[in-house]
């Protein structure tokens, strides 16, 4: 399979990148950034959604680096696992991305701001063409979507980066720039439910880098992934669980994330703070497994059918949370 051919644009800057954008949004010319490439570049061999132009953010330099409370997007993945700085639970998020070599390619920009993935739209464009496309990618043939049928609106492809519920755990700021300005918000309120969308990023907007709260260097926590091949697969499911801690080695505070079982990835701050803290913390865990599987909603779009995969939604909240509990005991 061949890349297509596309114009590369190579700013040096982030006022360079992002006015490249605005010039290109200006004469309507479509584009994409590019950071590792090791999503974006798949897809395009595929024939998914190829744009003419893209715009790459290798030589950013201002937009990189790993430190304790600010992680850059351009934070290559193996960095990031391997930086002594960096919370333990972001760390253990990253190492089960992919394998070794997609690490030191892909960014942490690149990760959350992957492309949704389903098994109608994952794959080669002739197999593609034979099953006359679907919603999200429909070559002009107005093709509805193969999960949920009559209705043309909604993709439901599934949002499988692993970084985010770590993130969202820790209670991570995402900062955004576009030549209108800055934003940033709570990194949870930046996905959107729709597998096209998939983000609130404007056209042109990047996200530059997360911001941890002081607060975070107090949380002890475990990240429990489920995946069909150990060795690179995307998650099918995967739970952050974190604990607060606080300065006498009390629990101040708890927080839960999953990713892989929706279009975008969720906190599910409600149901830990339904967690009795009186009560045996293993009956706990395993309370909080049943109300995640109440609560997750996959759809038959990867490997493993909706039915296991909201089982396996409680297997790991349930190992998430006696994972971090047993990392706080022993720490
Ligand atoms: C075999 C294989 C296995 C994989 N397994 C996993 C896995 O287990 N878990 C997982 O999470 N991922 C997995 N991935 C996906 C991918 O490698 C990682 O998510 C990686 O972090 C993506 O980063 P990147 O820099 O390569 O993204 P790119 O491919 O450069 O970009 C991905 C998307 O993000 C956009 N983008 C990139 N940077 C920015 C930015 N700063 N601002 C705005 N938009 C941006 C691009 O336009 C593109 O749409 C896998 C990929 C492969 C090929
Ligand atoms: S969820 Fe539907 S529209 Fe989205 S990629 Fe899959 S089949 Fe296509």
């Amino acid at each position: 399979m061949r890349t297509p051919a596309f114009n590369i644009h190579t700013p040096s800057t982030l006022d360079e990148a992002v006015e490249t954008a605005r010039k290109l949004a200006d004469k309507e010319i479509e584009f994409d950034w590019v950071s590792g490439g090791t999503d974006l570049i798949p897809n395009y061999k595929w024939g998914i959604n190829p744009k003419s132009d893209v715009i790459s953010l290798a030589a950013v330099e201002e937009i990189g680096g790993v430190s304790t409370y600010r992680i850059g997007a351009m934070a290559r993945l193996q960095d990031i696992v391997e930086s002594l700085e960096v919370h333990p639970l972001i760390s253990e998020a990253a190492s089960s991305v992919a394998s070794i070599m997609i690490r030191r390619s892909g960014t942490l920009g690149g990760n959350l701001c992957l492309d949704t993935r389903c098994f109608w739209l994952n794959q080669s464009e002739t197999w593609r063409r034979s099953i006359d496309y679907c919603h999200k990618c429909d070559e002009g043939t107005g093709a509805d979507c193969r999960v949920i049928p009559n209705q043309n609106e909604l993709c439901v492809a599934t949002y499988q980066g692993d970084l985010a519920p770590a993130l969202i755990c820790l209670g991570a700021v995402v900062h955004l720039a576009s030549s209108a300005g800055r934003r940033e918000m709570p990194l949870e309120q930046f996905f959107q439910e729709d597998g096209i969308t998939r983000n609130v990023l404007k056209n042109g907007e990047i996200v530059t880098h997360v911001e941890l709260p002081k607060s975070s260097s107090s949380v002890v926590g475990s990240y429990q992934k489920l995946r069909l091949r150990e060795a690179w697969d995307f998650p099918e499911g995967g739970v952050a669980f974190a604990v607060h801690v606080d300065k006498k080695g009390n629990i101040s505070g708890l927080n839960m994330a999953s990713t892989g079982f929706e279009s975008i990835p969720r906190s599910h701050k409600d149901l830990v703070d339904s967690i009795d803290m009186g009560a045996e913390w293993g009956l706990e865990a395993k309370r909080l497994g049943v109300e995640l599987k109440r609560t997750v909603r996959p759809v038959l779009n990867t490997w493993f059918p909706p039915s296991y995969r909201k089982k396996m939604a409680s297997v790991l909240a349930k190992r998430a949370m006696e994972e971090a509990a047993n990392r706080v005991t022993s720490t």
